[in-house]
C-alpha cells in the first residue's frame, strides 16, 4: 500500500496496528512491533541499525522488507530577525519541499508541506507557481517534523499544516499523518496544537468535521465577495463563498471549534473600508477568528501591503465588531513567510 521507491514497505506510514501485523507475518512476538514503532516515533530513528535490542537477524530482515523514508537538509536558512528556520528537504525521489520551524511564546511549531507544488494556482502564493507534481505520503509529511525536531535539537510543540500544497487535496494521506502525529504509542501530540489550513476544499470540510480530532480548522478566505475573490483564488469557481461558508457553520456546529479566517491583505484590491463590511456581514453571527496577513511579497507578482495598511484594516473590523489580529510575520528574510515556500530551488 504505502510503498518506497524500490517497493519495500514504507514503514514509517503504517499505524501501530498495521505493523504489528507486518511483524507479525515476518513471525515475530507482538513486543516486537512496539519496540519498533517506539524506536521509529519516540526515538526516531532514520535507520534499522540504530535499533539495537533487536537481533541482527531481525534487523536484516527489516531491512529486505520495510524502509524508511527519511529526508536529506539540502539547506537550511536562518532568519537574523528571529528564531525561524527554513529546510530545504530533499525527497527520497529527488523532489523538494520546504519547511518552517517557528518559535512562539508557548514554544516550537513546525509548518510543513503536504504535496510537493499546488494546483490551487492561488495568484499571490509562490507555493503553486512551478505547478502540482505530487502529493506527499503520510511518512513524508511526518518525517519533516522528525526532522525538524532533530536538527534543530529543539522541543517541537506544535505543526502547522500551512507549507507547500492544499492539505485538504491530498486528504487521507493528511489524515493518517495526523493520526500517527497524535498517535499515544509515538510523538503523541495533541491535535489541539495542530492546524490545518485550506484554500476552501468544500467536501472535505464536511468530511473533517465527522472525524471530530479536534484540531484548529483555518480558512484562506481573503475576500468577502466571489468577484474579488475568484479573482486571487480560482478555487473560488468551484467552491463559491456561500458554500464554503455553510460548510464552515457546519464545521462549527459539528466540532465545536472555532474557525480561524484567514485575510492576506493586499494594498487596492481587498483591503478597503467597504471590504471590512462586507466581511462583517458574512462573519457576522459566526464564533471565529479573522487573522490578517500583510501580504508578502513573492518575486512574480507585484501585490503589496504593510503592517500599517493591516493595522488600519483591523481597526475597521474593529469598529464592526469582528474579532481579528495581524499575524506577525515570521522569517520573512528567509523567504520562510506564509505564501514563500516553492518547490523549484536555486542553490
Ligand atoms: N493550501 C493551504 C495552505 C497553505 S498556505 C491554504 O491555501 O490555506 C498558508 C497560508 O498562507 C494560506 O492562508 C495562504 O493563502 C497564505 N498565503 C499564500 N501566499 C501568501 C502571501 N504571498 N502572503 C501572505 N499569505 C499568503
Amino acid at each position: 500500500m504505502y510503498c518506497c521507491e524500490d517497493g519495500r514497505t514504507d514503514i514509517l506510514s503504517l499505524d501501530f496496528d498495521e505493523l504489528a501485523e507486518a511483524v507479525g507475518e515476518l513471525g515475530e512476538k507482538k513486543f516486537r512491533a512496539k519496540q519498533i514503532y517506539s524506536w521509529l516515533h519516540v526515538k526516531r530513528v532514520t535507520d534499522f541499525d540504530s535499533m539495537t535490542d533487536l537481533s541482527a537477524q531481525l534487523r536484516a530482515l527489516l531491512k529486505e522488507k520495510f524502509c524508511i523514508k527519511s529526508l536529506f537538509v539540502v539547506k537550511k536558512l536562518e532568519s537574523a530577525r528571529d528564531n525561524t528556520v527554513k529546510y530545504l528537504y530533499r525527497l527520497p525521489d529527488g523532489n523538494h519541499v520546504e519547511s518552517v520551524l517557528m518559535e512562539y511564546e508557548h514554544g516550537n511549531t513546525v509548518c510543513v508541506s503536504t504535496q510537493v507544488g499546488c494546483k490551487m494556482g492561488c495568484r499571490f502564493c509562490a507555493s503553486t507557481i512551478a505547478g502540482y507534481k505530487r502529493d506527499l505520503s503520510p511518512s513524508e509529511i511526518l518525517a519533516q517534523v522528525y526532522t525538524a525536531g532533530r536538527e534543530s535539537g529543539r522541543k517541537i510543540g506544535g505543526v502547522v499544516l500551512m507549507g507547500i500544497g492544499e492539505p485538504l487535496d491530498n486528504y487521507d494521506n493528511v489524515i493518517r499523518f495526523l493520526r500517527l502525529l497524535s498517535s499515544k504509542d509515538g510523538m503523541n501530540m495533541s491535535l489541539r496544537h495542530v492546524s490545518l489550513s485550506t484554500c476552501g476544499i468544500v467536501p472535505r470540510i464536511y468530511d473533517l468535521a465527522k472525524l471530530g480530532l479536534g484540531l484548529t480548522l483555518s480558512i484562506s478566505l481573503h475576500a468577502a465577495d466571489n468577484r474579488s475573490r475568484s479573482e486571487i483564488m480560482p478555487v473560488n469557481d468551484r467552491y463559491g463563498i456561500n458554500e464554503l461558508m455553510t460548510a464552515c457553520r457546519d464545521y462549527f456546529s459539528t466540532t465545536g471549534r472555532r474557525i480561524s479566517f484567514e485575510y492576506a491583505l493586499i494594498d487596492g484590491h481587498n483591503d478597503s473600508r467597504e471590504d471590512a463590511r462586507k466581511l462583517s456581514e458574512l462573519l457576522g453571527d459566526m464564533v471565529c477568528h479573522v487573522n490578517i496577513i500583510p501580504v508578502n511579497k513573492i518575486k512574480e507578482r507585484n501585490f503589496t501591503s504593510d503592517r500599517k495598511s493591516a493595522q488600519r484594516f483591523r481597526g475597521y473590523l474593529d469598529e464592526l465588531g469582528i474579532n481579528a489580529t495581524v499575524r506577525r510575520t515570521l522569517g520573512a528574510d528567509i523567504d520562510a513567510a506564509c505564501g514563500q515556500l516553492r518547490r523549484e530551488y536555486e542553490i
